[in-house]
């Protein structure tokens, strides 16, 4: 057992990880500011002896107690990053220096959540870790992107000048149930969308591609990152290495869903990336890990989560 902080636990992802941990049997601060995350999120486990809820902004100085760190704190999809970029920017950066600050006073190894955004546009594909990416420094989303890539720098700079057991890594597009409804991220939206019985708005022709791994499979490998003892320091990749058109994903949605909804067309956000696919050999290597849930059945239990949540 292992007291364990989570920030950005009362997230999509965040919630999912606190549920693994405190199953697991460790002992779990959740730490959140609820801009994107909720209490809702987190219910199920607010009477568990072992977790602890509480409202904090990792911008500013954290002075708790904790031997491992998960740092998930930052708006993940577009809409909610880009709502206050200069937040979301701080979110990354000074959230990393306290927490690596943190983990430095209480000798804490700690977990970064970073990103495919690291990419950026990329030219390369798959996306292998060493692959060093194609970011737009002053565009729309580079205040994440840039946030995010600041992060990793803090990170490697704390392991080599302070000698912190640093683990990094780079998420790709994840789905699941708790995504918030609003977000705005493809996955919600669409089956949102289909529910509702609206039209699912394709942003440009629909020919961008993601990879989308489901929420278990993610949570595992973030799990067995953080227990692995070689001093293996990422980054590693982790994410579904399938890849789809974002057009033949709403196509998927509405044969699961049924309805009226038809696809319509609207223009392409600036500096939407082409395509992404993780390379995910050092994943399998180092952390023997690869997705087991096929998209069929993540969207399955994705849609029962959102058909819930919408009658409710
Ligand atoms: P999310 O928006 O559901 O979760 C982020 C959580 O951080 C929310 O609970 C939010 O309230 C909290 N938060 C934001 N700013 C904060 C602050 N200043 N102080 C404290 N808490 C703050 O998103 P998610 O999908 O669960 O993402 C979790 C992490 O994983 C993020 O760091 C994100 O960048 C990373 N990630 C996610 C994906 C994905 O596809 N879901 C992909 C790549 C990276
Ligand atoms: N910090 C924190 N909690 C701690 C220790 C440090 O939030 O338990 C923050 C503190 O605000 C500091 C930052 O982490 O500014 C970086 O700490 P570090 O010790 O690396 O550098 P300092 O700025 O203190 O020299
Ligand atoms: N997208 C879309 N319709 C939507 C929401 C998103 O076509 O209603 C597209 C978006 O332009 C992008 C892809 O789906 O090409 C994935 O978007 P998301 O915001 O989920 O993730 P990210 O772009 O950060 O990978």
């Amino acid at each position: 057992m292992q007291s364990v902080l989570v920030t950005g636990g009362a997230g999509f992802l965040g919630s999912h990880l606190c549920d693994r941990l405190i199953r697991d049997g460790h002992e779990v601060l959740c730490v959140d500011n609820f801009f994107t995350g909720s209490r809702r999120n987190v219910a199920a486990l607010l009477n568990e002896p072992g977790f602890e809820l509480m409202r904090h902004d990792v911008t500013f100085p954290l002075y708790v107690e904790t031997e491992r760190i998960f740092n998930l704190a930052c708006p993940a999809s577009p809409v909610h990053y880009q709502f206050d970029p200069v937040q979301t920017t701080k979110t990354s950066v000074h959230g990393a220096i306290n927490m690596l600050g943190l983990a430095r006073r209480v000798k804490a190894r700690i977990l970064q959540a970073s990103t495919s955004e690291v990419y950026g546009d990329p030219d390369v594909h798959p996306q292998p870790e060493s692959y060093l990416g194609r970011v737009n420094p002053i565009g729309i989303r580079s205040c994440y992107d840039e946030g995010k890539r600041c992060a990793e720098t803090l990170f490697f700079d704390y392991h080599r000048q302070h000698h912190l057991d640093i683990k990094v890594v780079r998420i790709f597009n994840t789905y699941g149930p708790r995504m918030h409804p609003n977000d705005g991220r493809v996955v919600s939206n669409f089956i949102v969308q289909a529910l509702r019985g609206e039209d699912i708005t394709i942003y440009g022709d629909g020919s961008q591609t993601r990879s989308f791994c489901y929420v278990d499979d993610l949570i595992e490998a973030m799990v067995r990152m953080m227990d692995t003892d070689t001093g293996f320091t990422g980054p590693v990749n982790i994410g579904n290495p399938s890849e789809f058109s974002i057009r033949e994903l709403a196509e998927k949605v509405i044969a699961m869903i049924g309805g009226p909804s038809k696809l319509v067309f609207r223009p392409l956000p600036s500096d939407d990336p082409r395509q992404r696919q993780p390379d995910i050999a050092l994943a399998r290597s180092a952390l023997d890990w690869e997705p087991k849930v096929a998209l069929d059945d993540g969207l399955r239990e994705t849609v029962r989560y959102f058909r819930d949540l919408l009658k409710a």
